[in-house]
């Protein structure tokens, strides 16, 4: 038992222990009134209290050589790794660095989640519920793309399709747990593919990243933003950022003052990556030209001034665009929207302008004249490893409904769809099927963005079919019953 204390009084010492620099005498004033920094009520296998003595008491000279002690940690059973983790000797996020072996790191840290008294003394089994952790590759999940992992989240994934898009056809994956969505955006496909498919156009592409500097007057900052808007200035910042790349290009740089604050707005191509990491590699960069190239007393207040914008909405993105801008639309004949759809064509043009046009107008939208393209958006974004909280962009849409001749013509433009084939959720294995499965994984090496570009126009066309069909839904009166029929057991 005593071998057992000291031994953790040396394993706490190694993650504990202040670092130079630190101030570590003494309790902090905090941990007495804030709950979060006392050591947690542990309980051990048997339900009983661990005593946390050793931890409390750990003296600030233990000293380690090495890492043997890692070793022995390697060579313990899970359960006493375990238990050495509840006891704080182990931090959580420690486990894959310390295990050597990402599915036992996993497996470990269940067990210590599960030890702490707040899932101990509940009848909720982390270790023994239905959050599966077998048969994963976690060794591309850590330093990529989660931290502290204790499993993953399996999502049905359906296809819609196969739907022409530009000639081509593409089955459609999308994850999602709502009922009835899958099956109405493939009633959408067909429709389209009787009118011979959807024909996409690619407006813009361009990633954003918008800092906020500030100077010690409007002054200052007006001669930094002249300077940045100067032939000099400009080729200074570009040469800067796109050495911190192979495919990121910048093409803008626009900025406002407010104040003494300067917002700068830098856009670039990169490639088939969304690339917001590579935005602001970049943007550091350039950041550090304009210090160089005369503004020594600029300070960066944040890399990330919200003039991006990211993950939130925004009229910037609306008007400007962010990611790829594209405008889609397919033809419905006349006789499909009867047989298919079960509406006629002009009932859908008058339900879109009202819903859609006037209704969102009414609503103050922006970015929202839709029924649901967030549904499809989203539903592909979990499908092929997009970052989903950027659908608050990507799902911006303005969907229009014309009669023309016997036939219905429809279109959605979405300027801000934000996707990459590389980096990200794309390096997961089930991920890179669903890209696969469209033809878009990876980078395209003969023209590097193709696939990103690619994959843009594929969620605009998954949108366009999505469109079509709930509002022929609505159009019809159906809505309720084939969410009833889809969505209910
Ligand atoms: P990334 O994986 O960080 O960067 C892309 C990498 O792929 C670069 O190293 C690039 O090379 C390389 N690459 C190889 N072939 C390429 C090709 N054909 N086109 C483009 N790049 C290619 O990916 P990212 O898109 O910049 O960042 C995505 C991640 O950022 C996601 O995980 C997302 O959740 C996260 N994110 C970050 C922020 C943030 O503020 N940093 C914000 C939102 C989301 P080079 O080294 O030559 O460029």
């Amino acid at each position: 038992m005593l071998a057992a204390a000291i031994f953790a009084v040396m394993i706490t010492a190694q993650y504990l222990l202040p670092k130079r620099g630190q101030s570590g005498v003494g309790p902090s004033p905090e941990s007495r009134s804030n709950p979060r920094s006392q050591p947690p009520i542990l309980v051990n296998s048997q339900g009983k209290k661990a005593a946390t003595g050793p931890v409390a008491t750990l003296s600030r000279n233990t000293k380690r050589n090495g890492r043997p002690e890692d070793d022995k940690i390697r060579a313990m059973t899970d359960d006493k790794v375990a238990e050495l983790g509840a006891q704080g000797a182990v931090p959580l996020y420690s486990l894959e660095k310390l295990l050597q072996d990402p599915a036992r790191a996993v497996k470990v840290r269940r067990k210590v989640v599960s030890r702490y008294e707040c899932i101990s003394q509940s009848n909720f089994s982390l270790e023994g519920s239905h959050l599966p952790h077998e048969g994963y590759d976690y060794a591309k999940v850590l330093g990529a793309c989660c931290e502290n992992v204790i499993g993953y989240m399996p999502l049905p994934v359906g296809v819609a399709g196969p739907l022409n898009v530009d000639g081509t056809r593409v089955f459609i994956p999308m994850a999602t747990t709502e009922g009835a969505l899958v099956a109405s955006t493939n009633r959408g496909c067909t429709a389209i593919n009787a009118g011979g498919g959807v024909v996409t156009a690619l407006l813009a592409d361009g990633m954003t990243r918008g800092p906020t500097v500030r100077f010690r007057d409007l002054q200052r900052a007006s001669e930094a933003k002249a300077w940045l808007d100067s032939e000099h200035g400009y080729r200074s910042i570009e040469a800067a950022f796109n050495s911190t790349s192979r495919f990121g290009r910048l093409q803008s740089a626009r900025s406002v003052i407010v104040g003494s604050e300067l917002f700068i707005r830098f856009k670039s191509f990169t490639g088939d990556a969304m690339g917001m990491n590579m935005m602001s590699k970049g943007v550091e960069k350039a950041l550090a030209a304009m210090v160089e190239g005369g503004f020594e007393d600029m300070h960066v207040t944040s890399l990330s001034g919200n003039y991006c914008t990211d993950k939130k909405s925004a009229g910037i993105n609306w008007i400007e665009g962010r990611g790829k801008s594209i405008s889609a639309q397919a033809t419905i004949p006349g006789d499909v929207v009867r047989t298919a759809l079960k509406t006629d064509v002009d009932t859908l043009v008058d339900l879109n302008r009202s819903k859609n046009l006037v209704g969102s107008a009414v609503a103050g939208s922006v970015g929202g004249f839709n029924a649901h393209a967030a549904n499809i958006v989203t539903a592909i974004f979990i499908a092929t490893g997009q970052d989903p909280a950027q659908n608050v962009a990507s799902s911006s849409c303005l969907t229009t409904m014309t009669k023309v001749g016997e036939d219905l013509q429809i279109s959605v433009y979405m300027p801000s769809i934000e996707v990459g084939t590389v980096g990200g959720g794309t390096i997961l294995g089930p991920q890179q099927a669903m890209l696969d499965l469209m033809g878009v994984r990876g980078s395209k090496e003969d023209c590097p963005g193709g696939n990103a570009q690619k994959l843009a126009r594929i969620v605009a066309s998954g949108v366009l079919a999505g469109e079509l069909s709930l509002c022929s839904a609505l159009a019809a009166g159906s809505l309720v019953r084939s969410h009833m029929a889809h969505n209910r057991k």
